[in-house]
């Protein structure tokens, strides 16, 4: 028999579920501004694991897989316990945006504080409350604004233990990410809780083969922590582990006519795309200039010269190497990062 466990000030018998609001801070009318989280706690001993959504708020899917996920999981047949947290940013779910309504960054404000910002306050809650005292993190992410990601997830490859749950998941892609300051991932890390980082599809819309893979993934995750006895098969093949990953521009303007979809793997001298002008008298196109995979790629569209147009990344392995990682975890609006 499992003992109680404590989330909030809040005690979660063995074999229980509990749903909790703890207070983050306050609006201007001077509401609650909270934290909505379910505590399934198993009825025997185990892990603590904790799958977050919507950190940024206009990222949807993971709160489709956190659903799914509250459906599947029974406290009674538990070993350890699980915490889901669907809208980590409410108020940024609430306008549709990525950010908090005074446009800071949850994933750039941990740890965060009692007494700073709303994200602060958010960041700090989520990380003492939940964050500290787990065991593992699962953290659902989407592509940024008018773009899309293939399923993947991002973690630094050189943590043995993250890469081994990532290979369990069992998404098509895993892509080495070196820790960013102020993200939720780094903030675990630094407390000795390994987080995965997935990231599938695009923002302010559910997209099935996202939330199919997120959830067949946490599944997949619980089951090799042994905490739950039943999830999918494993993944027909052990996902590309990538290690470097650049944004392909648009070179001239026009009508965007993709060649390529995520996921695609390309060759040398492939046609990814072109461009044709609004009269039709002018196409240009683009070829790869190298192999890889395409990652992501941009919903739009028109493009303009110095657009993002497609995530590519180079031919990975299937082991971990000690190569440069690449700086694109939880990944910006690379348009707005190029100007910077
Ligand atoms: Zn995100």
């Amino acid at each position: 028999m499992s003992e109680a466990i404590t989330v909030a000030g809040v005690s979660v018998e063995p074999g229980v579920r509990r749903d909790l609001a703890p207070t983050a801070s306050e609006s201007f009318a001077g509401d609650r501004t909270t934290l909505p989280l379910a505590v399934i706690n198993g009825s025997e001993d185990g892990a603590r694991v904790f799958v977050t959504a919507a950190v940024h708020g206009d990222e949807l899917n993971g709160i489709a897989i956190c659903r799914q996920l509250l459906e599947l999981l029974d406290p009674a047949e538990l070993r350890g316990s699980v915490i889901v947290i669907p809208m980590v940013n409410v108020l940024g779910v609430q306008i549709g945006s990525r950010y908090l309504p005074d446009r800071r960054d949850l994933n750039r404000s941990f740890p965060g504080s009692h007494n700073g910002s709303m994200a602060a306050r958010i960041a700090r809650l989520l990380l003492e409350e939940v964050i500290i005292g787990s065991d593992v993190g699962l953290d659902l992410h989407t592509a940024a604004n008018h773009r899309t990601n293939v399923p993947q997830i991002r973690i630094d490859t050189s943590d043995e233990t993250s890469l081994n749950l990532a290979t369990t998941f069992g998404a098509p892609f895993v892509l080495d990410a070196k820790l960013r300051p102020g993200s939720l991932r780094e903030a675990a890390a630094s407390r000795g809780v390994p987080v995965l980082t997935y990231e599938a599809g695009g923002p302010l819309r559910f997209d099935d083969e996202a939330i199919d893979t997120g959830v067949r993934g946490v599944l997949r995750v619980l089951r090799g922590l042994d905490v739950i006895d039943d999830a999918p098969p494993p993944a027909h093949d052990a996902p590309m582990i990538l290690h470097e990953s650049r944004w392909l521009r648009a070179e001239r303007g026009g009508i965007l006519e993709l060649q390529v979809a995520t996921g695609d793997r390309v060759e040398t001298g492939q046609p990814l795309w072109s461009t044709v002008s609004p009269l039709g008298e002018e196409r240009s196109w683009v070829e790869a200039e190298e192999e890889g995979y395409v990652i992501g790629a941009t919903t739009l569209p028109l493009v303009q010269p110095g657009q993002a147009v497609l995530h590519m990344a180079l031919p990975g392995d299937r082991l971990p190497s000690e190569d440069d990682p690449t700086d694109e975890e939880d990944e910006e609006d690379p348009d707005i990062l190029q100007d910077r």
